[in-house]
């Protein structure tokens, strides 16, 4: 026997070589992905610090080892490179703040618009040539000149943030283009001179590139609220009891321990346990399942959940920030904070993208020049490619897509880690699913006993039941329930084992008992003669002996889940290869998959070998993912490119995997790939999108077809379009897409 581990430390999380400390950063003044590639290499910079900076939530995720740095330190930083940086504040009073920021924003565009305004129509009597309608240089330059360093400050502000760190962002070009064109106009202007006045160029182009700001930092705030929405979902006030009497308080005032009453239509006010009544509860908050769960005394409920009959008397067990839904959506907004590989290419584009405009700017400028325009044409042509080329929509192609996506599978029960399992999860191309648990119940009933000679059904029960005392395998809990419903009592052991994916060992009297596979036994030498009955051949078959004597034998059966064939063959259409890698006989494996509908299964498989096989399956090229229910899974589910948890939220679950399905359903996995693919196209089509605004406007700019003003018009709405194009992924419904 290879693999002697207890049952469940085996999932406990790896071991840090140095003490850390994680802490979020709220960023702000951050205008497109550039600056957030600038901000993660300060940060990265500093000693022992790691740290990932997303443009689209505007938060940095920075790991760091407390013994060297702080987060002032890490703050101070942030400040040094140009931008602000401070601890989040509690959600309400973060969403008042972003509000309050968005109205004054508002505020600005309007009186920018209203200023513009007249600069835009003035262009109508110049292209008709009526001249006596046209604005006298000196009034447009008064319109122009507030919207150009009043409105326009946030502009150079960032450009010059960005400068002196080193860098160069998109406010450099919308600050470098628009106060070329003014200075220009300006000139001519107190010159007196008759040359055109291009005023019109600037204002638009500050004007528009704001309003696109406005409504891209609207739509994300859409995208990102919707999960903490969630959390509205707790009622304001609870009904609990307190020294005999029943009275009403506000939810944070609950502690665990209290006893609450939950009427029907109530919503759960925290996490607690039955302890009188009965009821049915809406837990399609947590699940994404729609159908009411039946709740009886020692069940367990969750806080946002909805009652719907019953009358219930609960214990509070987790209050405040301890509640599931709260972990969830720490979890969520974790994960919408992550970054996602393929962005990585988005983010060095970008990095290099402004410098290469500035050059290419000049170049536009200097062409026409020698190609003999007048200095006003090279002027405005170089104004129009600076602002063409501004890449703020492929900064936000991915984070929005990846943000809006996993909003969308937590609503629908899939609970996903990180951005890159969302991303890799979609190219999953072959699958293994475990047995017990994931494609069956996972709670299986004893259906026989059969004991050998000189020895009863009693003696095999109460000596299976003693030895599963240590483990919390599913065949542990129902020999468990077996023996109590015989009545049998239960003696106390010593030395536990658990050999993982294969029994169980104790000392139970001063004998070794053993409990597990026919392979588990043998391999200990004890031979086992006594055939099972042919009913129980095709079930998970355990054997116990004390010492060398065979004792007898176990069977059990587990149901399939009802929806695990359908769920199979849906995710067999969508081109996913599916095994089923179990620990169980052969017999009971082909039986299984059989009835579920799987081609490929092996069987008699410890758990280092459901790792060796689908660490082979992934060095022969394939993306592999594994479900399980997370007990014994551990190596295999570690070894995947993408692990899935299924079982609704085990907290052991929750942690090991990176994708956890909440309802206990694999129709949810099915929809968890089916959400990665979704949100990938989207990924894609955004940055399609971005790479087309850019490259294609930068040489009708260069060859002056593009007035500067319609430049600033497109790169404002291809920011908005790309956002709206990852809202729309909110709409997305499993198999539809
Ligand atoms: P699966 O792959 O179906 O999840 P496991 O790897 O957990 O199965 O276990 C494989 C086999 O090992 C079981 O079918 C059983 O024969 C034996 N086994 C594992 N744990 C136990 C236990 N606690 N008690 C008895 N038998 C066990
Ligand atoms: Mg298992």
């Amino acid at each position: 026997m290879d693999a002697t581990v207890p049952d469940l430390p085996d999932l406990a999380p790896p071991a840090n070589e140095a003490p850390c400390a994680a802490a979020d950063l709220a960023i702000s003044g951050m205008t497109c992905a550039a600056c957030a590639s600038r901000i993660e290499k300060v940060l990265n910079r500093l000693p022992r610090v790691s740290a990932t900076v997303n443009f689209a939530t505007e938060r940095a995720h920075v790991v760091f080892d407390p013994a060297t740095i702080g987060p002032e330190r890490l703050i101070e930083a942030v400040r040094k490179a140009g931008y602000d940086a401070r601890v989040p504040a509690a959600a309400p009073a973060e969403d008042a703040a972003a509000a309050a920021a968005s109205r004054a924003d508002m505020r600005q565009f309007l009186i920018a618009a209203i200023l513009t305004a007249p600069l835009l129509a003035h262009m109508i009597p110049m292209l008709l040539e009526r001249h006596e309608w046209m604005l006298p240089n000196w009034l447009q330059l008064a319109l122009a000149t507030p919207v150009q360093f009043w409105v326009g400050a946030r502009f150079y502000a960032g450009a010059w943030h960005s400068l002196r760190g080193g860098g160069a962002n998109m406010d450099v070009l919308i600050a470098l283009g628009t106060s070329a064109a003014w200075a220009y106009s300006a000139a001519v202007t107190l010159m007196g001179s008759s040359g055109h006045v291009y005023f019109e160029a600037s204002a638009a182009i500050i004007t528009l590139v704001l309003l696109g700001k406005l409504l891209e930092s609207r739509a994300r705030r859409r995208a990102s609220t919707a999960i903490r929405e969630l959390i509205k979902l707790q009622p304001a006030q609870a009904r609990i009891e307190r020294d005999d009497a029943l009275m009403e308080v506000p939810v944070a005032a609950i502690r665990p321990g209290d006893v609450f009453i939950v009427r029907a239509g109530d919503s759960v006010p925290v996490d607690g346990e039955v302890i009188e009544g009965a009821s049915s509860i809406d837990e399609s908050m947590l699940t994404g399942e729609s159908r009411a769960v039946a709740k009886r005394l020692g069940a367990r409920v969750f806080a946002g959940s909805v009652n719907a009959d019953g009358r219930l008397r609960c214990r509070a067990t987790a209050v405040g920030a301890d509640t599931a839904l709260a972990a969830i959506v720490r979890l969520v907004e974790q994960a919408q904070g992550s970054k996602a590989p393929i962005q990585r290419l988005a983010d060095r584009i970008s990095a290099v993208f402004v410098p290469a405009v500035l050059v290419f700017a000049v170049l536009t400028a200097t062409g026409w020049l020698m190609a003999g325009a007048g200095f006003a044409t090279a002027l405005v042509n170089a104004v129009a490619v600076l602002v063409i080329a501004c890449p703020c929509a492929l900064g936000l192609a991915t984070p929005t897509a990846i943000m809006v996506g996993t909003g969308r599978g937590a609503r629908a029960g899939v609970l996903v880690k990180n951005a890159a399992a969302l991303e890799l999860a979609g190219r999953i191309d072959w699958l293994a699913l475990d047995k017990t648990g994931t494609l069956t119940e996972g709670q299986p009933a004893v259906i026989e006993v059969v004991a050998a000679a000189g020895y009863s059904e009693h003696d095999v029960i109460a000596v299976a039941a003693a030895l599963e005392q240590g483990s919390s395998h599913p065949i542990a809990q129902a020999i468990r329930r077996e023996a109590q419903a015989r009545g049998i009592p239960v003696a106390a052991i010593e030395d536990f084992q658990s050999h993982a994916g294969a029994g169980v060992q104790a000392r139970l009297n001063g004998k070794l008992g053993r409990l597990g596979s026919a392979e588990f036994l043998a391999s200990n030498g004890i031979a086992l003669d006594q055939a099972p009955s042919e009913r129980a051949a095709a079930r998970t078959l355990v054997a116990a002996a004390l010492d060398a004597d065979p004792l007898g034998w176990i069977a059990l059966s587990d149901r399939l889940r009802a929806s695990t064939p359908a769920a199979i063959a849906r995710l067999r259409a969508m081109g996913v290869e599916v095994a089923m890698l179990t620990g169980d006989s052969e017999a009971s494996a082909r039986e299984a998959a059989h009835a579920a509908g799987i081609m490929t299964f092996v069987a008699r498989m410890l758990p280092a070998a459901k790792a060796q096989e689908i660490e082979r399956k992934r060095s022969s090229g394939h993306v592999v993912g594994m479900v399980g229910d997370g007990i014994n899974d551990a190596p295999a589910l570690a070894a995947s490119d993408v692990s899935f948890a299924i079982g609704a939220g085990t907290d052991v679950a929750i942690q090991t995997a990176d994708v956890t399905l909440m309802r206990s359903d694999l129709m949810a996995l099915a929809e968890a790939i089916e959400l990665s693919r979704a949100t990938l196209r989207k990924v894609r089509q955004n940055l399609f999108f971005a790479f087309f605004y850019n490259t294609l406007g930068i040489p009708l700019a260069a060859l002056g077809m593009l007035n500067p003003v319609v430049a600033g018009a497109a790169m404002a709405m291809s920011s908005v379009s790309v956002v709206s194009n990852s809202l729309l992924l909110r709409r997305w419904r499993g198999g539809s897409s």
